[in-house]
């Protein structure tokens, strides 16, 4: 099948993009990589009269680190991003290696994906648990939206029409915090059926000061396991404290039923995965990265 028709624009800076959304409106999208908005306008999933390609704002392209987090520019590559993830942030990196295949990631976004909002996305887990944001841009102004805010439902964020995601921040994990990633997907860089992300910090005595739990692929957007944050706060982990979290955070969850999976199943398997990244992120504190 062939798109419908549509305008084109390709944008050169940001501000170029924010007035071209504004004129367009409800019926504009951005395009950055392309990677799940070209297929979805060939199947005409989505069918914007104008769509407005980032590509060419080059002040789009960056990763800055400063003030322990990570900012990413809109139109900075996944991959670029693994790269330096790879020794900055291996969580990012070791999700991002889960991400479709490197041919997808060399041309889809951070930012993309991150507003895209698929339910069985990585990288959304990723901004949860880093208790990270996006920042918003229109005529209006700028916005930071974080992640706790961002998702709505499957595909829809909080951006309003008009507002472009100019950059996405992640907090540094403080020095000397575990993380674990796990998930289940039929094939590497399939969407995961089910997936779990886990990142704690202990302090000299053994006993837990922070802990971030999320999930991807177990209900309508990334959830946080607040359950498993809460029983494990200032305890010493043990592995009956671990199991009993990791069964409290999927309890809360509300996976969806499909045609690849039960909605019992993702909430069994989503415990089974939380009790080994917590296990893994123990595992790694105190350790350099
Ligand atoms: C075969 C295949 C396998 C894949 N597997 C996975 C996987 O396992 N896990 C996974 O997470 N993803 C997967 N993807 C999707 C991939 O990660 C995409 O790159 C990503 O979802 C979207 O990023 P993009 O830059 O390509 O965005 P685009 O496709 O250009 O845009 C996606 C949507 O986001 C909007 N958008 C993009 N950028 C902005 C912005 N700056 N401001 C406002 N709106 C914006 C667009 O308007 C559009 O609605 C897969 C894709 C393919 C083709």
């Amino acid at each position: 099948m062939k798109p419908a028709p549509f305008e084109y624009t390709a944008a050169r800076s940001v501000a170029e993009a924010v007035a071209a959304l504004a004129r367009g409106g409800e019926e504009a999208k951005v395009l950055a990589g392309g990677q799940s908005l070209v297929p979805m306008l060939n199947m005409r999933l989505a069918r914007p009269s104008l769509l407005v390609d980032i590509n060419r704002a080059r002040e789009l392209d960056y990763i800055r680190e400063a003030d322990g987090a990570v900012r990413i520019g809109a139109t900075t590559r996944q991959r670029a991003f693994e790269r330096w993830a790879s020794s900055q942030l291996p969580l990012a990196a070791e999700a991002l290696s889960r991400v479709g295949h490197t041919a997808i990631r060399n041309r889809g976004t951070v930012v993309g994906s991150l507003v895209h909002a698929d339910p069985a996305s990585e990288l959304p887990a990723v901004l949860l648990c880093l208790d990270g944001s996006v920042v918003a841009r229109s005529e209006q102004g700028e916005r930071v939206i974080p992640a706790g805010d961002l998702y709505v439902a499957p595909l829809t964020t909080a951006l309003r029409p008009g507002e472009l995601a100019v950059e996405a921040r992640l907090t540094l994990p403080p020095a000397g915090a575990g993380w674990g990633f796990a998930e289940v997907a039929r094939r590497h860089g399939d969407f995961a059926l089910v997936g779990s992300i886990a990142v704690v910090s202990l302090d000299q005595s053994g006993r837990v000061v922070r802990a971030r739990v999320g999930f991807f692929g177990v209900g309508a957007t990334p959830a946080r396991g607040s359950a498993a944050e809460a029983a494990l706060m200032g305890q010493t982990p043990t592995p009956t404290l671990i199991k009993d979290a990791a069964r409290a955070a999927a309890a809360a969850l509300r996976p969806d039923a499909d045609i690849h999976a039960t909605a019992d199943y993702r909430r069994r398997v989503a415990a089974v995965l939380a009790e080994r990244t917590l296990i893994a992120a123990l595992a790694r504190c105190g350790r350099a990265a």
